[in-house]
Order: C-alpha cells, then sequence, then structure tokens
C-alpha cells in the first residue's frame, strides 16, 4: 500500500498526534455501527430515535433492552487490528491523544493507555435523576432497574443525541485538536456535534488532517489526506510505511 511521503514524514517527526475515532473502528469488530441497517428485533427502529432522552421518558423498557443488547454485542467482541494498530502508536509518538465517541472499551482492550470518551461508556450505568454511577443494584423484575439509592430509573452512562458532552473529556479533546501536529479522523461519517467539528481546530492552524474512512464524509474535501478503507487493513500499512524498523 503506497502512502503521501508528506504524510509519512509528518508522521514520523510529529510531536503530538490527536485521532478522533468513531463506530466505523469498531466495525470489524462487528458492532454496528448507528448507519448499519439494525438487525432481529431491532431491525424497525432507527438507533437516533432510541438514544435520545425522549425515547427514554417515552419508553424506558425499550431503550433499556436495546442497550442490555447492544451490552451483549460489545462483551462478545475482541478489539481489531486497527484499534491495536492505534495502541501500538502510541509508543511510537512522543504524544498521543486518542478521543473516542464509541461507548464499547475496544481501544482500552487493544492496550491504548489513555482514551478521552466523549461519549460516555455503555459497560457503566447511573441514575437517570441524579448521575451518581452505580455500580450495581439488588435483583428485580423491573425493566430498568430501580436506582438502589433514589428509586429513579437506572440507564446506561452514554451521552445521548441532544444530551452535553462530559466537560473535562471535551475540553482534553479541544485542548489536544488545539495543539496537535496531526489529527486524524477515522470511522466516523462527521455529523455528530460537537466531535466533528474538532478537527477545524486543527486545520485553522495549518496542521495536518488525515480522514480514515471507506466512504466520503462532508470533510473529506477538507482534509489535508483522505485514506480510503477499512480502518484494520489501512491503520497497520500506514505504521509499516511510517515506522518499518518497529
Ligand atoms: P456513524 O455510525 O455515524 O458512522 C460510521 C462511519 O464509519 C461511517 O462514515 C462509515 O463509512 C465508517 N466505517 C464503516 N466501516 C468502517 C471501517 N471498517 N473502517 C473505518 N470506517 C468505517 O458513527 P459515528 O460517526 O461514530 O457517530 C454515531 C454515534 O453513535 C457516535 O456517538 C458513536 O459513538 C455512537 N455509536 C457507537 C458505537 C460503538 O461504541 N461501537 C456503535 C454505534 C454508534
Amino acid at each position: 500500500m503506497q502512502f503521501d511521503a508528506q504524510l509519512i514524514e509528518t508522521l514520523r517527526g510529529a510531536r503530538h498526534v490527536a485521532v478522533l475515532t468513531g463506530a466505523g473502528v469498531s466495525a470489524e469488530s462487528k458492532i454496528p455501527t448507528f448507519r448499519d441497517a439494525m438487525t432481529g428485533l431491532w431491525a424497525r427502529y432507527r438507533p437516533e430515535e432510541l438514544a435520545t432522552p425522549q425515547a427514554f421518558a417515552a419508553n424506558p423498557k425499550l431503550v433499556w433492552d436495546w442497550y442490555q443488547w447492544r451490552r451483549g454485542l460489545v462483551e462478545a467482541a475482541a478489539p481489531n487490528e486497527g484499534q491495536k494498530a492505534l495502541a501500538r502508536l502510541a509508543d511510537l509518538v512522543p504524544r498521543l491523544t486518542l478521543i473516542t465517541q464509541n461507548v464499547d472499551s475496544l481501544h482500552q482492550r487493544a492496550g491504548s493507555p489513555e482514551v478521552v470518551e466523549l461519549h460516555g461508556n455503555i459497560s457503566r450505568t447511573k441514575c437517570a435523576r441524579e448521575g451518581r454511577i452505580v455500580a450495581s443494584w439488588p435483583d428485580t423484575d423491573q425493566v430498568p432497574p430501580p436506582c438502589p439509592h433514589c428509586g429513579a430509573h437506572l440507564r446506561p452512562d452514554v451521552v445521548w443525541f441532544g444530551e452535553s458532552l462530559p466537560p473535562e473529556a471535551l475540553r482534553q479533546a479541544a485542548d489536544a485538536a488545539r495543539r496537535c501536529d496531526v489529527f486524524f479522523s477515522i470511522g466516523t461519517s462527521a455529523l455528530v456535534q460537537p466531535a466533528a467539528s474538532l478537527i477545524y481546530e486543527t486545520m485553522r492552524r495549518g496542521g495536518m488532517t488525515v480522514e480514515l474512512n471507506p466512504g466520503e464524509t462532508p470533510q473529506s474535501d477538507e482534509v489535508t489526506h483522505s485514506l480510503r478503507g477499512p480502518s484494520g487493513v489501512i491503520l497497520p500499512a500506514l505504521l509499516h510505511a511510517a515506522w518499518p524498523e518497529a
């Protein structure tokens, strides 16, 4: 696989690399992206209709059950070659900030040392009223289970459409986008804000921006380099091209 010489040179010389990932980096681990059609029982729903506070208020059991199904997929999944390559990248550059919109912990399971989670984590549960993280609750037939502290519904600790992002994670992500030499946007449709706008912080300063996606996104024509293909194939090849000795 051939890469642009300047991309390789800039990557090798970079002091700080920022990487934003989306659902596409987990697609090769068989976790469906939001743009994939859902299958089986869930085929008649659109994720955008379930991943909202309004959906949870209207039908908490439906939303809880959907997340239980997705938790099952995540638990059965294994990190793929793209996620493993990103874990190796942390040892190859002086500083890497890995920012993810994913909630599946696959970067951590692949060995990435630090991950900025913009949209929470599906394996955590919190109280829908008070927001406190709840690690366990008594056995119950109620769905969703009630918070053991206040009795409100429990919900997954993820950011739903229309909700604010965790401020500290967003601060770290924006800071990295403002300081990095190279910003990668990998496996994201670049439609969900504010994550999709981070790359413009790097662009404004004239930093190198690289998109990696099998398809086109609204940013494909704006980035310095657009790499087309699955991240599980392109990322290992890119690392090999930049650090053949590693
Ligand atoms: P998205 O579903 O909107 O877009 C996925 C993108 O990945 C598409 O542009 C697609 O072309 C690309 N893609 C598909 N296969 C790929 C591959 N093998 N390699 C690289 N790219 C590939 O996802 P989004 O932009 O992340 O936004 C949707 C929201 O839903 C986000 O908040 C996201 O975190 C969340 N979500 C998370 C998960 C997860 O944690 N795994 C799964 C689904 C949705």
